[in-house]
């Protein structure tokens, strides 16, 4: 039987190409208007970072069951009203977590040792006339990691390598993990070098990353986020790189991606990239590949492969 998808998001080409290659219907939630359409779909597609999804848009689509995520964040699924339906959310954990560790060890060096900016200043000449200012060194620095997770334990491997002494915060201890152990957040701050954000967003962790943190970090602290943009308080941030209370920030995630506004553009002290954490051929095909696997299982009536902790069966 022809099943019919909605898109709540952009999804990759290659998800999309695949849910075409299966005879999915896939109707596009900004597009789709008319009721008897949306009465027939019966599962969402979207990516991690882009879905929202809330009892609005949930009580316009009556046979929605699945809401495949693209993506390993949920943050914008309202969890309460899926779960009151009946609704599994399913996403799409660790295929994407080396490409993020990569991406945030690149961004610490990009930012401390101001890589774009030396590239810039070779573009434009200005060799010829000085050399480049200094940097400041990465290898046997603190750093500081927010969020042990997958993420947070790829990035430490990856710290590791560089003669980094490694900490975290998360919310429990890890007692295999060789790492210290923070309870505060604020405590960490105090005693690093670079702050890594790898938290998941939402409520619970909605500008976690406060003035007080910052302040902690220090005049000599980077802070880094390749988490979600809602984990650091914006003004707060913002303030910081402005009076040098931080030396530099390094951000793959915003508050209202994809628009940044003007000030951050024109601030020298951070490097900015555009939600690229995943963005590699093989991370988008395995994500895609995932997906597919979940929206399968699914229709099969199959056990569903990766849905989130809280849809999990209970055992
Ligand atoms: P994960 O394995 O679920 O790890 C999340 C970690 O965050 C866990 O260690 C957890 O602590 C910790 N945590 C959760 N709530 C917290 C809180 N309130 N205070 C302190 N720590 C808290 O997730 P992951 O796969 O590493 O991914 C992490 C996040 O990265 C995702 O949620 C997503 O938002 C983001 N992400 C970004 C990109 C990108 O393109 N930039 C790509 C993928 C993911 P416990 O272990 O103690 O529970």
């Amino acid at each position: 039987m022809t099943q019919h998808l909605m898109k709540v998001s952009n999804v990759p080409a290659f998800l999309m190409h695949a849910m075409q290659q299966e005879d999915y219907i896939v109707h596009d939630h900004a597009h789709i208007v008319d009721p008897m359409a949306l009465s027939k779909v019966t599962a969402l597609v979207g990516t991690g970072s882009e879905s929202k999804v809330d009892r609005n848009l949930l009580a316009m689509l009556p046979q929605v069951k699945l809401v495949a995520l693209c993506g390993v964040g949920y943050d914008g699924i309202d969890l309460e009203a899926v779960k009151e339906r009946g609704i599994v959310v399913t996403h799409t954990p660790g295929t994407m977590t080396a490409d993020v560790a990569d991406l945030a060890l690149g961004l610490m060096l990009a930012v401390g040792r101001r890589i774009p900016q030396a590239d810039r200043f070779v573009r434009n000449g200005d060799w010829v006339m000085e050399s480049f200012g200094m940097t400041r060194r990465m290898s046997g620095a603190r750093v500081g990691i927010l969020g042990m997770g997958r993420i947070g334990q790829a990035i430490a491997q990856r710290a590791a390598a560089f003669d980094m002494q490694i900490s975290y915060c998360s919310r429990s201890a890890k007692p295999n993990l060789p790492y210290a152990f923070h309870a505060s957040l604020e405590t960490m701050a105090s005693e690093v070098d670079y702050l890594v954000v790898a938290a998941p967003g939402g409520a619970a962790t909605l500008n976690l990353v406060n003035a007080t943190v910052l302040d902690n970090l220090g005049p000599k602290g980077y802070l880094i986020n390749i988490a979600r943009g809602s984990v650091v308080d914006p003004e707060a941030l913002l303030q910081a790189l402005k009076t040098k209370a931080i030396a530099g920030a390094g951000l793959d995630v915003f508050w209202d991606e994809p628009r940044v506004s003007p000030e951050w553009r024109s601030l020298s002290n951070v490097v900015l990239t555009p939600h690229i954490g995943s963005h590699t051929e093989e991370t988008r095909r395995a994500m895609a590949d995932l997906t597919m696997a979940n929206l399968r299982a699914f229709y099969a009536r199959g056990p569903l492969p990766t849905p989130v902790p809280e849809c999990k069966p209970s055992t």
